[in-house]
């Protein structure tokens, strides 16, 4: 099936546009390198396009009505954000669902520790990394620090160009030959993750020859902490902080055609589904969504997982600002909804084509790419969306000129995975999964095409407009 190049398609006005939008997206990746910094990044951008806040509406005695434009922020994770269309909330959503965490190394709750005049940070990774890619390289420490008195501190240490950075060291080439020998899989153990932070103990302490006893440098990188942030080392046990690769994202190939960034997955996704929602400009037929949710890559369990009762619960509180009856107006709503589910796809890479089966594999710079399922094996754990709603998607793309394919990902005994889709079904309504191809998908760098990007943003608005 022939697919056009869709930088084929790109006069010089519109090439602007989507290069606009790209370098929107990029500022957008750098300050959201964590779901927290992501829904943060998310409400400067509902703020700004005239969202207002709905926790702040509910149990107020306010009234939602057609045109309004609210947001939630949940458990500061989350983002989700709403346009109140002119038809019933019963009739259904246009929802376009993404993820806004990534993989990346979480710290331990009890991480520090000194060996052999090293101070170190201890890790434990979250979602499917390939262990090896992350020694060696420049690292940033991002997140958050809650104090017993529910204070919060905010870290974003090693973006700056005068900050630190830190990293988890590798074994020289020379030394390797027994460590050559092993399994991908058993080339670095999780439990060696351990992020580099310091190697230098308080200069004249005045304190007797006893330093394997009393761990210097690791008291030295406890004093820094304290005296720059005011926290302890029994402070760890109450934080989140995330362990991600430094610096910025970057325009890609002599042609700038590609972004090479940390977190494409699922931000490339999740940025365009919030501007395609924030941009609609007055009083949309069906009431509009974006929800960017976390812990995808984990499974999407836990408060703050597609899995919890969170997305439900604001819908039935815009149910009960818009006046609608009880129990029924909610599953309604959510069962007459239709939904667009993405996650980026893993692009076809001729280094390794021997793991996809090309014909249904999604392709760089074809545009935004569609998966009637996803799953392993025979389908499993898929939400398959039906062949009357992907003809009706077709139909919607191609009447607005959006460029996009379909894919599967990788051969049928390759491998697998899976999205929110399937968390979304659970309600009835209609979810198919899209979204835009990545190669290196997982790795700190993951590189996208700003075409593909663009066409994801186009087929969401046209997505919100006509379906
Ligand atoms: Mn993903
Ligand atoms: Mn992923």
């Amino acid at each position: 099936m022939y697919r056009k190049n869709a930088w084929k398609n790109y006069d010089e006005a519109e090439r602007a546009r989507l290069d606009a939008f790209a370098a929107d997206y990029r500022r957008f990746l750098d300050g959201a390198k964590t779901e927290r910094e992501a829904a943060e990044a998310a409400e400067a951008i509902a703020v700004a396009a005239g969202f207002r806040d709905l926790d702040a509406l509910i149990g107020s005695g306010a009234a939602l009505k057609p045109g309004d434009r609210v947001y939630r922020k949940w458990m500061n994770k989350c983002f989700l954000a709403f346009v109140i269309g002119a038809e019933s909330l019963e009739k259904g959503m246009r929802i376009l669902g993404a993820h806004i965490d990534s993989p990346r190394l979480d710290v331990k709750q009890n991480p520090v520790f000194e060996d052999e005049g090293f101070a170190y940070l201890d890790t434990h990774y979250y979602g499917g990394i390939r262990k090896y890619q992350w020694l060696a390289l420049p690292l940033a420490l991002h997140g958050v620090i809650v104090k017993k008195d529910g204070g919060v501190v905010k870290l974003a240490v090693g973006e700056a160009e005068d900050d630190p950075v830190f990293c988890i060291s590798d074994l020289l080439p020379h030394l390797s030959q027994e460590q050559q020998g092993k399994t991908v899989a058993k080339f670095v153990d999780g439990e060696a993750l351990n992020l580099l932070i310091g190697s230098a103990p308080a200069a004249k302490d005045g304190s007797a020859e006893d330093d394997e006893e009393k761990k210097p440098v690791k008291a030295a990188a406890l004093a820094i902490l304290k005296e720059r942030y005011g926290v302890e080392e029994e402070d760890f046990i109450s934080a989140e902080l995330e362990i991600v690769p430094a610096g910025r994202a970057r325009d890609m190939g002599f042609d700038r055609s590609m972004i090479l960034g940390y977190g494409h997955d699922d931000r490339v996704c999740a940025y365009p589904s919030l501007r395609a929602v924030a941009d609609f400009e007055g009083t949309p037929r069906a009431t509009l969504c974006a929800v960017l949710t976390d812990k995808e890559e984990i499974g999407s369990e836990g408060a703050t997982g597609m899995n919890s009762s969170y997305f439900e619960n604001t819908v039935a509180e815009l149910a009960a600002l818009l006046g609608l009856p009880g129990s029924v107006g909610v599953r309604r709503a959510l069962q007459n909804s239709r939904m667009l589910s993405s996650d980026v796809s893993a692009g076809f890479d001729p280094a390794f084509a021997g793991v996809f089966e090309k014909k249904n594999a999604a392709m760089l710079n074809l545009g935004v790419c569609f998966n009637k399922y996803t799953g392993s094996r025979g389908k499993s754990g898929s939400s398959d969306a039906n062949a009357e709603y992907v003809a009706a998607v077709r139909r919607i793309m191609d009447d607005a000129g959006v460029a996009w394919q379909t894919s599967e990902l990788g051969k049928v005994d390759a491998g697998g995975g899976g999205t929110i889709a399937w968390l979304c079904a659970r309600y009835a309504m209609n979810v198919i999964d899209c979204g835009v191809p990545v190669l290196s998908m997982h790795a700190p760098w993951e590189v996208i095409s700003k075409a593909d990007l663009w066409e994801a943003y186009k087929a969401y608005a046209a997505f919100l407009e006509k379906a």
